[in-house]
């Protein structure tokens, strides 16, 4: 698998008058060519700061890149000046979010939107731009493009606003997505709709796919890989199918007894992780999740734990791997 990319130790900071906001503390995670890389937590677990940090979008000051890689084929983007960002965002880079309204600029035709997108990339003429415009619009499923490339943002359903924002993030032959919650505000319906375009077209254009979502079920239906991050680190990552079938750390535990059953028809209730996530002005000295841990042991509030190899694309940070720690049984979960 080819590494499209690698992002090391990343560690970003915000400045506030509180004090320094630890945001991210020290992630590592790859994205391999083709392939989908969810990165799931709860709000505040630092997943938004680590993919507009990969963007190039995070405001500094009071935002700081304290340390880290971004290898981009190969080539550390962390290092960029703004220009160059420029060059790359929408070309081999795209993002959509979880609000269309707040990047498409709603006194613009969206055809005119698209089109300047692709003409700020590509040298084409109009009408080379606005025959690709049509086309994109056509392949996300927006119906008769040609009239509604004259339409504006504010005539379409949230739906199609998305549908349209991944037209312009792929227009370019983007070769990476980073959509950050790109359904949490749609309703189930389109929800579904929009995964399974994203997931279509994963496949017809091989765009990589970093996907950051709060909800274990789409992660499920999407993911190739899983990145589980918790007070600004990766505390677990794998393969969808280890993540799943065969999780080590207990606040994936959590998320997973979270998740309504895939198969939708459990009536059981849904429990919820009690606790709120730590303070990242004053992280804990030990591991992040130890004031919520049903398993916390001495040396997780001293000590925060390493990173523990379970198989080879399987690591989890946990003291519970340890090979002199107790063995623990992990709660029932529901597939
Ligand atoms: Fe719980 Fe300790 Fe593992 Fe943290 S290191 S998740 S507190 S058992
Ligand atoms: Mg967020």
């Amino acid at each position: 698998m080819e590494k499209i990319l690698d992002v090391q130790q990343l560690t970003v900071s915000f400045d506030t008058y509180a004090g320094e906001v630890q945001a991210v503390r020290g992630v590592s995670f790859h994205l391999n060519k083709g392939e989908t890389l969810a990165i799931v937590g709860e709000s505040g677990s630092g997943k938004s700061v680590t993919i507009q940090s990969v963007m190039g979008l995070l405001p500094t000051p009071p935002a700081r890149l304290k340390q880290g890689k971004i290898l981009f084929k190969g080539v550390d983007i962390a290092q960029y000046s703004e220009k160059q960002m420029e060059k790359l965002r929408g070309k081999e880079i795209s993002m959509i979010f979880q609000d269309p309204m707040t990047s498409l600029n709603p006194t613009m035709k969206i055809g005119r939107q698209i089109m300047e997108g692709i003409q700020k990339h590509e040298k084409l003429s109009s009408k080379e731009a606005r025959a690709r415009a049509i086309e994109m619009l056509s392949m996300v499923g927006i119906p008769n493009p040609e009239s509604n490339m004259e339409r504006y943002p504010h005539q379409f359903s949230g739906g199609m606003r998305q549908r349209v924002m991944i037209a312009i993030a792929l227009a370019c032959n983007s070769q990476v997505l980073l959509a950050d919650e790109p359904t949490t505000a749609l309703d189930v319906t389109m929800q579904a709709q929009i995964l399974q375009l994203m997931n279509e077209l994963k496949q017809t254009l091989g765009t990589a796919i970093v996907l950051i979502t709060h909800d274990m079920g789409v992660v499920a239906h999407m993911a190739d890989r899983i990145a589980v991050m918790y007070g600004g680190c990766i505390v677990e990552s794998g393969t969808a199918e280890e993540i799943f079938y065969d999780p080590k750390h207990p606040y994936t535990w959590g998320l997973l007894q979270s998740m309504p059953s895939l198969t939708g028809k459990s009536s059981k209730r849904l429990s919820v992780i009690p606790g709120s996530p730590p303070d990242m002005l004053m992280p804990p000295k030990g591991c992040a999740f130890a004031a919520r841990c049903g398993y916390c042991m001495h040396i997780c509030q001293e000590e925060a734990p390493p990173s523990f190899n379970i198989v080879d694309q399987h690591q989890a940070a946990c003291w519970l791997l340890d090979p002199s720690a107790p063995k623990v049984e992990r709660p029932h979960l529901q597939h």
